[in-house]
């Protein structure tokens, strides 16, 4: 099962995204992870993504298909993925569809989690993760047990992204509306779209988006 969860930044498609990753055994691809994961690295990919990145800018189209492309080819693949911030621009979902074309494979659903651009401001600047295990927090809505102290691994070191400031979310924003919502009718002509209500609370989103992919 291939599928894909569409969203603004904010919107919970990580997070929702590992839940689906254990209900359905699939894997998760998100290209923002493999892209932090190339800066922190200090590959030429890295180079290349970070002042985008911190920017809030989306990095070009020809990396993020190079780089998508080789993943889904690695074999843990074979059992299905969940795309996560990815396709991004028109052009990446038309390299995606031919990605899966070229191994006999076509997207199952493209869900897009409906939510609010101010909720997101909220959302995103105050959310944090564990250095060490990378569970997630929120200084308002998900504070650990023990303040401090992170509830599944006991650490007191945590992060928060690069690009989760103010100004750099707006922008953020921004590029999702004028370069990624296209993308909605692209999928909704493709008969796959669907959407959830994103406000829901977290546990209500993931029993809806079961709802809409049916059966493990
Ligand atoms: P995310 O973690 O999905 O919010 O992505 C963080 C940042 O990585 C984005 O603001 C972009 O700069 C970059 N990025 C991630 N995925 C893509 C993509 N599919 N196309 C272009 N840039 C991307």
């Amino acid at each position: 099962m291939i599928l894909l969860l569409m969203g603004p930044p904010g919107a919970g498609k990580g997070t929702q995204s590992k839940r689906l990753e254990e209900a359905y055994g699939l894997v998760q691809l998100s290209t923002g992870d493999m892209l932090r994961a190339a800066v922190a690295s200090g590959s030429d990919l890295g180079k290349q993504a970070k002042a985008l990145m911190d920017r809030g800018d989306l990095v070009p189209d020809e990396l993020i298909i190079d780089m998508i492309s080789a993943r889904i080819e690695q074999d843990d693949c074979a059992k299905g993925f969940i795309l996560d911030g990815f396709p991004r621009t028109v052009p990446q979902a038309e390299a995606l569809a031919a990605m899966l074309a070229d191994k006999g494979l076509s997207l199952d659903h493209a869900i897009e989690l409906a939510v609010d651009d101010d909720a997101m401001v909220k959302r995103i600047t105050g959310r944090y993760t564990c250095a060490k295990c990378g569970k997630g927090y929120h200084d308002e809505f998900e504070k650990p047990a023990k303040e401090g102290v992170c509830d599944k691994c006991g650490s007191t070191e945590f992060t928060r992204r690069a690009d989760d400031k103010e100004d750099t979310v707006r922008n953020r924003l921004d590029a999702y509306h004028a370069q990624t919502a296209p993308i909605l009718a692209y999928y909704k002509d493709e008969g796959v779209l669907s959407d959830v209500d994103g406000m829901a609370d977290i546990d209500a989103v993931t029993a809806q988006l079961k709802g809409v992919i049916g059966q493990a």
